[in-house]
């Protein structure tokens, strides 16, 4: 299979630095995909945390609460260092341990995902090398954009449905319900 160069980069990193700093927000569509697929429930790899990112849904869990996202959870190394939980630690090397139900947000870095067509991320999380736009496979990133644009406006749509209950049902729920929400609301589409 061809690679992109930003693909290939990211195979041999050994240290995964973007996998350790980053915070990453899968979508509806990925969080039931990993879900079904790993058959573990969507609470065992996320956590719901204050919204940071403006583009991303955020969802409540009392009315006129916080909004708040779900991000892959991450676990402490040792130290001050922690990494999403999927990281595997090879000896020296470090491997996504989701590969293909890698979200889209990993597979374009170190692209951004706020916004087409396809640019860099204005980030400092990636210390290994310096990152042009010639190292992106733009026409690929642009495939993948487009369907997590998709993906993430069907989050949107689930996400003000499951407000506005917690609205209108004047009512306190738990992060663990909000996934099964999510996930049976994907798994209703997908049939
Ligand atoms: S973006 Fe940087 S830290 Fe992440 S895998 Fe690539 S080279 Fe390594
Ligand atoms: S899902 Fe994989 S690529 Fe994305 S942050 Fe976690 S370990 Fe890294």
């Amino acid at each position: 299979m061809d690679r992109p160069l930003h693909e290939l980069h990211w195979l041999g990193c050994a240290t995964k630095r973007c996998c350790t700093q980053r915070t990453v927000i899968p979508t509806s569509a990925e969080i039931w995909r990993i879900a079904s697929q790993l058959d573990v429930p969507p609470e065992s790899f996320l956590r719901a945390v204050p919204t940071q990112y403006a583009h991303e849904p955020s969802f409540l869990l009392e009315p006129n609460g916080r909004r708040m996202q779900a991000a892959l959870l991450r676990r402490a190394l040792g130290g001050n260092t922690a990494a999403c939980v999927f990281l595997m630690q090879l000896g020296a090397h470090n491997r996504c341990g989701l590969d293909p139900l890698c979200p889209i947000a990993c597979q374009v870095f170190p692209a951004s995902t706020d916004s087409a067509p396809p640019h860099l991320a204005e980030t400092d999380v990636c210390q290994c090398r310096q990152w042009s736009l010639a190292d992106l496979d733009r026409p690929r990133i642009a495939a993948q954009l487009e369907q997590l644009a998709q993906e993430r406006q069907r989050y949107q749509q689930l996400v003000a449905a499951w407000n506005e209950r917690i609205q209108s049902d004047n009512r306190t729920a738990t992060f663990a319900e909000f996934c099964a929400f999510l996930l049976a609301e994907q798994q209703a589409s997908a049939q």
